[in-house]
């Protein structure tokens, strides 16, 4: 926590705004706005997950469409494809930024056509907190007209060209989990260009009310909105958001002096000065080519410390839960990148004794 969290917190018990509407949320929204600078409408849900939900429904994606999403990212970028009856269709990364491999996409699109089955949207994630090529992306998106929904939630504060990430996407999402750069305990938004949709995301996102003075459903809704509480928090956690963006970015000029001497570790880093990354998570890829050691080994020496790492994100064309789903890419890079990568510490608070234990240890699977 920053420290300003409380003071809203009390502020809504004060006023007795105990419920998912008031202050903290519009709030919450608005200091959202101002950060992402960009004109953009935010509408703050519970979660991440049910804002991509939202968005999915915005575009009208209906039982039986595809929708494309890249393979390398967290289950909850695909699942509500599926709470929707679609059909997700995955794509491989490409070795620069991790996201959405261009060429895979247009192959997929043009697959979908062929099969009278255009995909309605294209979930592109900034995975990692490392924007994704934003500007090809955009070009096959407008080359089909298909949509862009940007999965930001691990790239809040992240740049390209300037330009915060959230603010590309015909829809954006941003989530506000434990786990992400701040956190409201639990939560998520949805960011918008145009006014109306924010104000059919907040309709479905409250049971889908209809104008009138009894209970009237025309469509159906969802309880989807964020708690004042929670809102709250988000709002405290702004304060802090800048200092947690040079906290992470840190520990990546930290992780960088550690590996410079060691040939096998290739750490995930800017491709060009167009990217700024918040660097959410810290990531290696090992090669064990030159000394034999692997991604297991690292792992396993590290938990043996008492020091917490994990392998990247499973690709989910590989996980069960969507084996039968098309996947498209000809080079297996989210694969070997799942076989060969670790995803280090990366806290915001790791302190300086945590990080000479962190890089002693790490230098001594290599024999440094
Ligand atoms: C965390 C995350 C989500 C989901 O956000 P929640 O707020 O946890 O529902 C979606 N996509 C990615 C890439 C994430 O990391």
């Amino acid at each position: 926590m920053g420290g300003g969290e409380m003071k809203y917190i009390q502020q809504a018990f004060d006023e007795n705004w105990i419920s998912p509407l008031g202050p903290n949320v519009n709030g919450f929204e608005s200091d959202l706005e101002m950060f992402l600078n960009d004109g953009v409408h935010i509408a703050a849900l519970m979660s991440g997950t049910s804002a991509i939900h939202i968005a999915l429904m915005l575009l009208k994606v209906k039982p039986g469409d595809d929708v494309i999403c890249q393979s390398l990212t967290f289950s909850a970028s695909a699942n509500p494809i599926m709470y929707l009856g679609a059909n997700p269709v995955f794509i491989d990364s490409e070795p620069d930024t991790w996201n959405l491999c261009p060429v895979a996409l247009e192959e997929a699109i043009i697959d979908g056509i062929n099969r009278n089955n255009k995909p309605k949207a294209i979930i592109a994630v900034s995975i990692y907190g490392m924007p994704y090529k934003i500007d090809e992306i955009r070009k096959i998106s407008d080359k089909y007209n298909i949509p862009i929904i940007e999965d930001s939630a691990e790239a809040l504060g992240s740049m390209y060209k300037n330009k915060k990430c959230g603010t590309f996407g015909d829809l954006s999402v941003l989530s506000f989990n434990g786990n992400k750069i701040i956190t409201s305990s639990g939560g998520g938004a949805l960011v918008v260009k145009n006014r109306k949709y924010k104000d059919k995301a907040v309709f479905l996102s409250t049971q889908a009310k209809d104008e009138a003075p009894h209970y009237q459903h025309s469509e159906l809704g969802y309880n989807y909105r964020l708690s004042n509480i929670c809102a709250g928090i988000g709002r405290g956690q702004m304060e802090v958001l800048d200092q947690r963006i040079l906290e992470r970015r840190a520990n990546h000029e930290f992780y960088k002096k550690v590996f410079e001497d060691i040939e096998d570790v290739t750490i995930f880093s800017e491709p060009s000065d167009d990217y700024y990354s918040n660097y959410w998570l810290n990531n290696i890829i090992i090669n064990p080519s030159v000394s034999g050691v692997d991604r297991e080994k690292v792992r396993l020496k590290l938990l043996e410390e008492n020091i917490e790492s994990r392998p990247l994100w499973k690709p989910l064309h590989l996980q069960p839960i969507f084996k039968t789903s098309k996947y498209f890419g000809d080079n297996n890079v989210a694969e070997n990148l799942f076989n060969t990568g670790l995803c280090l510490p990366s806290g915001s608070n790791l302190t300086l004794e945590d990080k000479d234990r962190i890089a002693s240890c790490l230098r001594m699977c290599f024999n440094k």
